[in-house]
């Protein structure tokens, strides 16, 4: 087969343009054009043919579909962050954010290495396809991608091609069916089958070729047949014939082990008229002119199929013949709907005169309704039924660089990301790369992050810190379990100090010779043989001591109470600092200056950071890690000027309120809670929500607020949202 005809070329690419019903901008996608082309330069496909004819092809489809002048830029340059130099800033820089967040996603995409390891695998990867995509335009123009790849895939090696026809098959063209693109669906899984069963595929080709003058014969009598039936009692019909896709002829003799003329829609008649009363016209003259076969009409007009697709379908049988055909009725609108799926949006949209761009939210709200339909289908594995779900839910999902799904909960860094793949890589991680870029240790991971764990094989173990950074109770177990089992001297060294410590804090002083015959009850309760057993479990923290701290003073209490009485407890007194407040920092040895945060690394709260006395305007905030700060102060220049930095929190005068909000179940309850706390622009520490008994939902909110009148003010706002039942203060 001639590979040079799947390709487009620049004026091909303004010629469908040229034809198409929608208003391009075409100077951009000509900038978009000489971009890609500057930036693929002289690289060349597999087959040899400039590089840029492949995004131009990618191009032409978009267009053909009827994608908007955004989606055709971005199919333009899909390749270039992949495979050139240019980075995401410059196509942000040229072509607006929108474009580049197409790319970005494409990008992603490309990524995902797919193996055929588990049907299960596959879902995941459809799955996670459509939920990383937040605009739905990516999948439509990965598919275009697809589909070019699968037209000009002869001349790449044989096990790669099948690898890539099996993906299809199992990922793409199933996606492509979900969005109801029929065309393409149809065509990706002709261009698969070819590959995957070239001698299958052959058979049936050749067969179809043999009775091809026949058949056309054959249509163009029923569709004279059919015309003259109708005559002027319909206006405006279409009347096309075709043979149904290989593949569908393929299914039903390969795998249902029917032969060519037992299946009855090798042969499909397609009317297309103005109405759906139209549509019921011509069933009834169709009805008229030939023979109904019993059980085999369906009406999809008034029950429509998941992925929206409507027609009215029946088989039917010429009286001087026994071919049985298909004849499927539908409106034009419908058609668009059966041949481009969730693309005949954008057409439609765009096909309307003076009709603005369309918002995002409206596009979305368009998407939505498409799920919802699809969700009430009975197909239980429905992926956008999953979808659906699973964007309601608090959860992530994070690929592995060979494309393993890992669920994590909102919020999961990649130390829980690490533990969630094996506790082994967490203990030996060393570090972290999110999509290709090396990230702090306690970076949160996003819905289509491709999160690499750098581990080293003699790992020094996690660190004791990470306990307050992960988010899974799995990944605080395993950390947990690992300082059980390989820092015992270190844990009950820990253990004593923090013993002492609270102890110190509490006020209470045991005598050296009291201390273990007065604990052994605590101990012996906590399962501990023996007091290093003990401070061990507290170091690691196996044992917490507010937990145990309440039977301790109890029982200093009774050993103690003739000789003296329980001192009150002693005031940790805080180290001199100065308050620099409005800033929320403090510095130690400097009174009120200015402070300004660096703009290299933008300290956070939390972070561990240091001040640099600048001249002249003030102290400037520095990450401790930040390149600009010395690694050894002492040795540094000027180390005077260093100075040691504190985030002030006692500032802050607000203080913590849990609420308790039932209403009654139904999606977007959660996201509706805390949409009225964003916008009282309330600090939310942690949000839970369940389903309890009666069909209610509870959302439990741990949130910062200033004073008692403050919480009254979010209490009535929460009480606005719609299905209420209580707001309640715990
Ligand atoms: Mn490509």
């Amino acid at each position: 087969m001639n590979d040079v005809i799947h390709y487009q070329d620049f004026d091909e690419l303004l010629y469908v343009i040229e034809r198409s019903p929608i208003k391009y901008n075409r100077r951009k996608i000509k900038n978009a054009y000489e971009f890609a082309n500057n930036a693929h330069g002289d690289q060349r496909r597999i087959s040899g043919v400039p590089y840029i004819l492949h995004p131009t092809s990618v191009a032409c489809i978009l267009v053909d579909m009827g994608m908007d002048t955004d989606s055709v830029v971005a199919g333009l340059l899909h390749d270039v962050v992949e495979d050139t130099p240019v980075g995401l800033d410059a196509i942000s820089d040229n072509f607006g954010e929108e474009v580049a967040l197409m790319v970005d996603g494409l990008t992603k995409i490309s990524k995902i290495e797919y193996t055929d390891r588990e049907e299960q695998q596959a879902e995941n990867v459809r799955k996670m396809l459509i939920a990383m995509s937040n605009d739905i335009r990516v999948i439509i123009i990965k598919l275009a991608d697809r589909l070019h790849n699968m037209r000009t895939i002869e001349c790449v090696k044989e096990q790669k091609r099948r690898d890539k026809a099996l993906e299809c098959m199992e990922v793409y063209a199933p996606i492509a069916h979900r969005l109801g693109m029929k065309n393409i669906k149809e065509e990706l899984e002709d261009l698969s089958l070819r590959y995957l069963d070239p001698i299958g595929y052959e058979e049936i080709e050749k067969e179809l070729k043999l009775t091809e003058k026949e058949r056309n014969a054959f249509i163009e009598q029923i569709k004279e047949k059919i015309y003259n039936k109708i005559g002027h009692s319909v206006s405006h019909v279409t009347i096309s014939g075709r043979v149904k896709s290989i593949i569908s002829i393929y299914r039903k003799t390969y795998m249902q082990g029917k032969t060519m003329d037992q299946i009855f829609d090798i042969f499909a008649v397609r009317v297309i008229v103005d109405t759906i009363a139209d549509c019921y016209n011509v069933l009834g003259i169709v009805h008229d002119v030939f023979t109904p076969l019993p059980n085999r009409f369906k009406d999809y007009i008034s029950t429509p199929k998941p992925n929206m697709y409507q027609s009215l379908h029946t088989t039917v049988i010429d009286k001087n013949s026994t071919i049985p055909f298909e004849v499927q009725i539908r409106t034009y609108e419908m058609h668009q709907t059966a041949e481009y799926g969730i693309a005949a949006h954008w057409k439609y949209k765009l096909k309307m005169k003076n009709a603005k761009q369309d918002s995002l939210e409206e596009r979305l709200a368009w998407i939505r309704k498409m799920l919802e339909i699809q969700s009430e289908a009975e197909d239980a594995t429905d992926i956008v039924k999953t979808i659906k779900n699973d964007l309601s839910t608090n959860e992530v999902y994070v690929f592995t660089p060979k494309g393993d799904v890992i669920t994590l909960p909102y919020g999961a860094t990649v130390i829980d990301m690490a533990y969630a793949i094996h506790s082994e890589v967490g203990n030996r991680m060393i570090g972290a790369k999110v999509n290709r870029r090396i990230v702090p240790i306690d970076r949160q991971v996003n819905t289509g992050d491709i999160v690499e764990i750098l581990t080293q094989k003699e790992g020094t173990g996690p660190k004791r810190d990470w306990l307050n950074i992960v988010k899974t109770n799995e990944a605080r177990t395993k950390i947990r379990s690992w300082f059980k089992k390989e820092r015992r001297e270190e844990n009950i060294i820990e253990g004593k100090e923090i013993f002492e410590k609270e102890l110190k804090k509490a006020g209470l002083h045991f005598e050296d010779d009291d201390l273990e015959e007065c604990l052994k009850p605590v101990r012996v309760r906590q399962h501990c043989n023996t007091m290093d057993d003990f401070f061990a479990a507290i170091g690691y923290g196996g044992i917490q001591m507010w937990k145990i701290m309440p039977r301790i003073k109890e029982i200093y209490a009774k050993k103690y109470k003739d000789t003296e009485k329980i001192p009150a407890p002693i005031k940790e007194t805080a180290p001199k600092k100065t308050k620099h407040i409005g800033s929320g920092v403090s510095i130690e040895g400097v009174d009120d200056c200015l402070i300004k945060f660096s703009r290299c690394c933008n300290p956070l709260p939390g972070d561990d950071i240091i001040g640099f006395i600048t001249r002249g305007f003030g102290v400037s905030i520095h990450k401790r890690d930040c390149t600009n700060v010395p690694e050894n102060i002492l040795e540094c220049e000027e180390p005077e000027r260093w100075v040691n930095a504190h985030w002030e929190d006692q500032i802050r005068e607000s203080f913590q309120s849990t609420l308790e909000i039932i209403a009654n179940a139904r999606t977007g309850f959660l996201a509706d809670v805390t949409r009225v706390l964003s916008n009282m622009h309330i600090y939310i520490h942690m949000l839970n929500s369940r389903e309890i008994p009666d069909n209610q939902a509870i959302v439990t909110a741990l949130i910062e607020v200033k004073d008692m009148d403050h919480l009254r003010v979010i209490m009535a706002n929460l009480a606005q949202i719609n299905g209420i039942v209580s707001v309640t203060r715990i």
